[in-house]
């Protein structure tokens, strides 16, 4: 029995058997389980059910599969959510069996990816959605609120180069208006005087 078995796996190019979708990259089930089986032979997979003899759970308003990969005497567990193509949960009364057997081979893949195959192309997807820090007017205090064009942190990045400080756009344009020029003709020469 290899003792490394992990490091093993965790080699294994899969990259030409990946699909991406909606950002998100996906291996074949189909094909990682042959890759286990042909190092693994007694490698062996498990779809849990519900005492019921359901292959999915609920709890009347999400679903979610339970499946578990066993190598080397060492069982993986994995737990999907029953998800659609944004990978949002599907209500529990939209969901089909297609969608249950989706779930199904993706949580078989993440489990042998617990074993090492393919657990690279996962690395990104557990991070959580950090919401950039907030970002305050020196001058006023104020915290700088961004628009869906202009996000704060690009108002902070544009006033910094501009005006060598953080500033709201409302003290932007307070700046501008006490510079010798009033911020006007700034690429210009000033004839006038
Ligand atoms: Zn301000």
């Amino acid at each position: 029995m290899n003792e490394n078995y992990f490091a093993e796996l965790y080699a294994v190019n899969v990259n030409e058997h990946t699909e991406k979708k909606n950002g998100l990259t996906y291996l074949s089930w189909a094909w990682a389980w042959a890759e286990i089986k042909k190092r693994h032979p007694d490698a062996i997979y498990t779809i849990y059910e519900t005492p019921e003899g359901c292959n999915y759970f609920t709890d009347g308003r999400t679903c979610w599969v339970k499946t578990g990969v066993t190598l080397n005497g060492i069982e993986h567990i994995e737990m999907l959510p029953v998800m659609d193509l944004r990978n949002k949960s599907i209500a529990f009364e939209n969901v089909t069996s297609m969608d249950v057997n989706k779930a199904i081979q993706r949580s078989l893949t993440k489990a042998c990816a617990r074993h090492g195959l393919g657990l690279y192309i996962y690395a990104g997807e557990d991070l959580p959605d950090v919401p950039p820090d907030p970002v305050f007017c020196e001058e006023c205090k104020k915290q700088i609120e961004g628009r869906p064009d202009w996000p704060p942190e690009k108002i902070a990045e544009y006033s910094r180069r501009r005006f060598k400080r953080t500033l709201c756009p409302d003290c932007q344009k307070a700046a501008m208006k006490k510079e010798p020029d009033g911020g006007e003709l700034r690429f210009g020469t000033n004839d006038a005087d």
